[in-house]
């Protein structure tokens, strides 16, 4: 039976899923825990990554050779940077490119060196499904913001996320790090700092990845005000209802 294991950066975005795991096993790996089970009659693998780009690296790394799973799937949340990318909305990646790697002048900016390419796709089929999860999920949910009178539903965009390892806290900062992706052709809709570490390993062991990331701040001077506070009340609520509806429509 295939096997897919879903990866989060932060505990909160795991909780939901590993109490509905079936037949729950827990092994410890490099550590980390890796929690064996099945999800809706489908072999899962849930996983911690904790934070930053080596940390997710060696993380997937291990879910491939040690228990051997046939697909990734990231979710977590991001700061939002694309035109109209809210907190409260979610981002499917299309692909993925690290916006701390600069080997110039050896290699074109950005260009992770030895691969000859830049941005690391993630895999069409898994992401459409992701992508219906995603909108099925937040059709289902009251809006996030419902308790503070808001009534709009978050969205789910698609395209590009930029990783690396930097919180993005500041509007300057983010300011520049768009400025400097833009000019080299790359318009990110939104920062974190795991998926493209993933998405590398996927490539590298052609393996299915899909990542979905709900806003949870726009990178900006408030970037850490509300975040501890979102992913408890919001985001993990909709990691689990959009992992749910995902492993729901995989192939058993
Ligand atoms: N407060 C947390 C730390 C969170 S670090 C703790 O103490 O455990 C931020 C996490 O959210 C990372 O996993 C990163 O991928 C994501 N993230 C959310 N907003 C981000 C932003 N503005 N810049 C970079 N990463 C962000």
């Amino acid at each position: 039976m295939t096997v897919t294991a879903i990866l989060s950066a932060l505990s909160e975005e795991q909780q939901g899923l590993l109490a509905q795991l079936v037949q729950p096993e827990k092994l410890t790996r490099g550590g980390r825990d890796f929690w064996q089970g099945e999800l809706h009659g489908r072999r899962v693998v849930l996983a911690l990554s904790k934070i930053g780009k080596v940390a997710a690296a060696t993380t997937a790394t291990t879910l491939i050779e040690a228990f051997g799973v046939h697909r990734i799937v990231f979710t977590g949340v991001a700061g939002g940077v694309g035109p109209g990318v809210q907190v409260g909305d979610v981002v499917v990646a299309s692909d993925f490119v690290q916006h701390d790697m600069n080997a110039s002048p050896l290699f074109a900016r950005y260009e992770v060196p030895l691969y000859g390419q830049t941005r690391f796709a993630c895999d069409p089929a898994l992401t459409a499904l992701l992508m219906q999860a995603a909108k099925q999920a937040l059709a289902s949910m009251a809006p996030p913001f419902a308790m503070q009178g808001a009534q709009t539903k978050g969205r789910v965009h698609g395209g590009l996320i930029a990783s690396g390892d930097q919180f993005v806290a500041s509007a300057a900062s983010a300011r520049q790090l768009l400025a400097d992706l833009r000019a080299a052709g790359h318009a990110p809709q939104a920062v974190e700092m795991e998926g493209a570490a993933v998405a590398q390993v996927c490539f590298d062991y052609g393996l299915p990845f899909a990542a979905v990331r709900t806003i949870s701040d726009r990178a900006d001077d408030s970037a850490h005000v509300d975040f501890p506070q979102f992913v408890n009340e919001v985001a993990r609520h909709y990691a689990l209802a959009i992992m749910d509806a995902l492993v729901r429509s995989l192939p058993p």
